[in-house]
């Protein structure tokens, strides 16, 4: 039987980690690739890591991290191949049927909680994907009765699988093409929807060349879905509502502009940690 080069020698943490280097022409953060993939293995957080730099690892690690850096030379997203990918600090199961979820998202929560917004509100989240947004406004509102959209049956099944291992029981997961099978009056709507223009060259980079062009990309410059979204949105806002969009860096004054012009009112546009424009948010008084 053929026995595997590494087995001979069996390797450390720290000399797994220095294989980080392999990776500089695949990854922005190469270090950052490999402490996810090796932790996932050893079921160990990247303290761990630092601690005991000497601990060696088993037969069966080694070659369970082999086959995992061999998927990530060949570009797969890193939360593809463990499954997985951390959200509002809560482990969310991740599939190529949806977006990975990202830190700027994280945006949409912390403005969704900052809203004045009473006990027992609705929110509804279209084209939730992994259910993030809708199960991390959950974690913190117990009190609030969420339902969560999306177009895509592996989407829905998906944040469903979320939802269930969260243990949400006040969040509702449903399958409806932005509001198609939507019923009722909320008083939060949100949505990170495709936003992305057809051709645009950042689709051929990086992770999202696994990720659906469905969750990505917008017809009319990346602007449809997020249009259809700001109309639609009024016949299923109480008087008062809010609707809250994560946008494109440099789509702030144009998402502003379709807001003010569908009629909503305290209009404002919020940058992410790197200074970017990313969400937009406004109240429908008069509906
Ligand atoms: N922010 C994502 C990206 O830049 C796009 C997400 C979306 O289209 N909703 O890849």
């Amino acid at each position: 039987m053929a026995v595997h080069p590494n087995i001979i020698n069996p390797q450390t943490i720290s000399d797994v980690l220095k294989r980080s280097a392999e990776l500089a022409d695949v990854s922005d953060t190469p270090r950052l690739d490999v402490e996810v993939l090796l932790g996932h293995i050893l079921e160990k957080d990247r303290t761990f890591l630092y601690t005991w730099p000497e601990h060696q690892l088993s037969d069966s690690q080694q070659q369970a991290f082999d086959a995992f850096f061999q998927r990530r030379l060949q570009g797969e997203p890193v939360a593809h191949i463990t499954g997985q990918r951390e959200f509002w600090s809560l482990p969310f199961k991740v599939t190529p049927a949806t977006l990975i979820p990202r830190p700027e998202t994280e945006l949409l929560v912390e403005l969704a909680l900052k809203l004045p917004l009473s006990e027992q509100s609705s929110v509804l989240d279209l084209g939730t994907g992994t259910g993030a947004i809708a199960l991390a406004i959950a974690c913190e509102r117990s009190d609030w009765h969420i339902t969560a959209t999306d177009a895509v049956e592996a989407a829905v099944e998906l944040a469903e699988e979320n939802r269930q291992q969260f243990g949400f029981d006040h969040v509702q997961i449903l399958q409806s093409d932005w509001f198609s099978n939507v019923e009722g009056l909320f008083d939060l709507i949100v949505s990170n929807p495709p936003y992305i223009c057809e051709g645009d060259s950042h689709l051929v980079e990086g992770d999202v060349r696994f990720e659906p062009a469905s969750a990505l990309v917008a017809d009319e410059q990346g602007l449809a879905d997020l249009q259809a979204i700001i109309i639609g949105a009024r016949l299923h806002l109480k008087p008062g509502g809010w609707l809250l969009l994560e946008h494109g860096f440099d789509q702030g004054a144009v998402v502003r502009e379709m807001l003010l012009g569908a009629g909503y009112s305290d209009v404002v546009t919020h940058a992410d940690l790197a200074g970017k424009d990313r969400a937009s948010l406004g109240c429908l008084v008069d509906c």
